[in-house]
């Protein structure tokens, strides 16, 4: 194992390469800090890679919320002519959909232009603290990784948590909420699925004679060059009662992607869900998935639009 001494001290060491990690990283190096991101995936992104989502920029007013370093991802991507930026949703107001090869890549050419260096394949294992000098409390001196070189330290003089779940900060040993404040039941994750072959006409004409499968408008996807749809209220209805799907989901979502064939489902649900155990974790990617496969069979016999459909892929990672 490297000792403390031996290993280089950085400004900045960002841990986590999801989207708070990417502008982390090039907001610090900017400024002039000498930073490491350190990412235990072999890219950038992080849930919004692995999870197949997709940015929404905009308040229900139309006023900007987030510009800055995502914007400028934002355009990289549609400049690598894989994502449509901000294009008008029912729900969401705008939004942005992209390839999510797409994010991996823009962020890396981001990251890079501004000498931010990338550690791939490295998963922090924990920190070690200490009192310093002139400090009245203990401040994390470097973090313990992991990857195939073995074991290591990386000492800086700032970490920021960019992980997602605060991984950094609990490790540090403070104390940290899980789930909502009433009962500490975390949001249930979802795992989104993308849809090839889509045939968006002639699933509008069965939403025409069918509003009743629609919470909202039908003008939202009929009249939009990029479209979004939420509803299957009857059809989840039926699809659990006498098909057996059991999906506990009332209703669901899906939108188009860069190519407007494809569609990306927000569908899946998994309930009683304990992000700190990997059982339930694995559990739940498991049923998830057995949950998008039937339900795309299904789909694809019983509504008009979806015959054609193959599933493009699933996302890697469950999400919420
Ligand atoms: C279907 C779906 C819809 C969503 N919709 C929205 C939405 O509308 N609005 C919204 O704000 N969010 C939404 N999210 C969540 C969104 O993905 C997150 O907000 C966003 O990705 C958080 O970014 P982050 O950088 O904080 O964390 P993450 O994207 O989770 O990134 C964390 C990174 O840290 C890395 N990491 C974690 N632990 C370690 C470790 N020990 N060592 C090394 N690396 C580590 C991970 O590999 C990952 O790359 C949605 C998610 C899903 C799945």
């Amino acid at each position: 194992m490297m000792s403390l001494d031996e290993s280089p001290e950085f400004d900045v060491v960002v841990c986590g390469g999801g989207p708070a990690g990417i502008c982390a990283a090039i907001a610090a190096a900017r400024e002039g800090a000498r930073g490491l991101l350190v990412e235990r995936n072999g890219f950038l992104g992080g849930t919004a890679t692995l999870g197949l989502v997709i940015f929404g920029m905009y308040g229900p007013e139309d006023q900007r919320l987030v510009d800055g370093i995502p914007e400028e991802i934002i355009q990289e991507m549609v400049g690598l002519k894989a994502a449509v930026a901000h294009v008008p949703h029912f729900r969401w107001n705008r939004f942005t959909t992209f390839e999510p090869w797409a994010l991996k890549v823009a962020a890396e050419r981001l990251a890079r232009a501004c000498d931010v260096r990338l550690l791939y394949h490295t998963t922090i294992l924990g920190v070690h603290t200490a009192i310093a000098s002139g400090d009245d409390g203990e401040r994390i001196r470097c973090l313990e990784v992991w990857n195939k070189g073995g074991r290591s330290r990386l000492r800086a003089k700032v970490f920021i948590d960019a992980t997602g779940e605060a991984d950094i900060v609990a490790a540090a040993g403070v104390p940290c909420v899980l789930g909502h404040n009433e009962d500490g039941i975390p949001q249930s994750p979802t795992m989104v699925f993308r849809l090839a072959g889509f045939d968006k006409d002639r699933f509008v004409r069965y939403l025409e004679d069918h509003p009743e499968e629609l919470r909202h408008p039908v003008e939202a996807i009929r009249d939009n060059e990029y479209y979004g749809f939420c509803g299957f209220n009857a059809t989840l209805r039926h699809f659990n009662q006498e098909h057996g799907l059991n999906m506990p989901r009332s209703f669901i979502c899906f939108h188009c992607m860069p190519d407007k064939k494809d569609i990306s489902m927000v569908a899946t649900r998994f309930s009683r869900f304990n992000p700190l155990s990997a059982d339930s974790l694995t559990e739940a990617e498991i049923e998830m998935r057995r949950q998008a496969v039937e339900l795309v069979g299904l789909l694809k016999e019983h509504v008009p639009g979806f015959d054609q459909v193959r599933m493009l892929g699933m996302a890697h990672q469950l999400g919420a």
